[in-house]
């Protein structure tokens, strides 16, 4: 059977396909750039203007309470719980990814004094390094960064925290979630783990796993629109026990009172520090309900096939031409795949031009992710056959395609 008619086998029979008529897509774009920013959900622009026009035009400042907007922090996040295997009080809608690492790193440090050691991995994301490296100088740490594989074992009775990501950005892998947690714990250190790349693709089981801590963002597979607001997650057991390095007045455990000491509210809202964006999580909120009545589990599996058979459509189609950057094994690889080639930047403004959207990640990657509330086992075979086009005709290679933008 051809691939074509593999893909359409596989569509006919996909437990998700419901799921795409959530989504508003664009006419003849095949879209696999769902892990930089997922898709407008079909109810997004009509729930926005009800927040606007309804809620804060007519209602104004009495919506804090009449439609509890306060509490949205909370009700958001309840809806992430089973995404991610948590409950509802360990999870937070709060501020950005890069924010919330910060918050929960200084905290995580500094809830183990005696140790000076945060470990981390070579390559982890940018702005997570960053923030490991701001975080700990301001409080006199050290950092240590090793090879992926080595991250384990290189856990000691110094390592304050851990943190990584469970799903590299570049190449797709992902990590060994339970044995670093198992390493962690054994060592007394604490696990905080960037599900950026995860939350909404995998299977995960923060209770079930030993994590303590998580961050994630609420634009990418969870569909909350560009710059939503993102999530943190705090073991309940570890809730009492860590300070928030930001401590804002909506964080504390009465904020109306306008006290000028600083008591941190009980539970995972003393993580919050100022007051949210209403829009922006409202926003959120609509991309959460794109997984109603959905199973993580079926999420996961069509992810790996839908990366499997783009696989096998990218190696029959441009043979030698491109690289394959991701594991080949979907068990260890995230929902997204990369390819390498030379002139990466320009094949992908040339498969942009042809109604193909992934994206460049320099050096030399083409990145394409799969989501899979919203895309069909057809769309990849079909991108497949295009980028095949390009990069064994050289269409490619036209100046307007090497122009680089300032957004990659
Ligand atoms: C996308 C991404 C982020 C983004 O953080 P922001 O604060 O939203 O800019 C952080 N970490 C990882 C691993 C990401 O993939």
């Amino acid at each position: 059977m051809s691939l074509i008619d593999q893909a359409k086998a596989l569509d006919a029979a996909d437990p998700l396909a419901f799921a795409r008529a959530r989504f508003s897509l664009p006419e003849g774009t095949i879209y696999l750039d769902g892990n930089s920013l997922g898709a407008l959900p079909a109810a997004t622009p009509g729930r926005l203007a009800d927040v606007v026009s309804e809620e804060w035009g007519n209602d104004l400042i009495a919506s804090w309470n009449k439609h509890q907007w306060i509490e949205a922090p909370h009700r958001v996040a309840a809806l992430l719980g089973p995404i991610v295997a948590a409950r509802a009080d360990e999870l937070l809608i709060a501020e950005s990814t890069s924010i919330n690492l910060f918050k929960l790193i200084a905290a995580a440090a500094r809830a183990r004094p005696r140790r000076t050691t945060i470990l981390t991995e070579i390559g982890n994301f940018p702005t997570d390094r960053y923030m490991i490296d701001g975080a700990a100088g301001l409080l006199g740490l050290k950092v240590r960064a090793v090879a992926p594989g080595e991250l384990a074992s290189a856990i000691d009775q110094d390592t304050a925290l851990v943190t990584l990501t469970h799903v590299d950005y570049r190449s797709g892998a992902r990590r060994d979630m339970a044995a670093v947690n198992q390493a962690a714990k054994a060592a007394g250190a604490l696990n905080l783990w960037d599900l950026s790349h995860s939350a909404g693709a995998l299977r995960l089981d923060l209770n079930g796993l030993g994590c303590d801590l998580a961050v994630g963002c609420g634009y990418k597979y969870l569909n909350g629109g560009p710059g939503a607001p993102a999530y943190l997650f705090v073991a309940r057991g570890l809730q009492d026990e860590l300070a928030n390095p930001l401590p804002g007045w909506l964080g504390h455990s009465d904020p109306f009172a306008f006290a000028d000491a600083y008591a941190p509210a009980e539970g995972i809202r003393r993580f919050l520090s100022g007051t949210p964006s209403i829009l922006a999580l409202a926003a959120l909120e609509c991309g959460l309900e794109t997984f109603d009545g959905v199973g993580i589990s079926e999420v996961e599996a069509k992810g790996g096939a839908l990366g499997d058979l783009f696989i096998a459509a990218v190696e029959q189609g441009c043979g030698g031409a491109v690289g394959i950057a991701s594991p080949r094994d979907s068990s260890v690889r995230g929902s997204h795949v990369s390819l390498t080639h030379p002139q990466a930047y320009a094949v992908m403004q040339a498969l942009i031009a042809q109604g193909v959207i992934g994206d460049f990640r320099a050096p030399d990657v083409l990145r394409f992710g799969f989501a899979p509330l919203y895309n069909r086992f057809e769309d990849v075979v079909r991108a497949g056959e295009i980028l095949a086009d390009i990069v064994t005709g050289g269409s490619w290679d036209q100046p307007h395609f090497h122009q680089r933008k300032a957004v990659t």
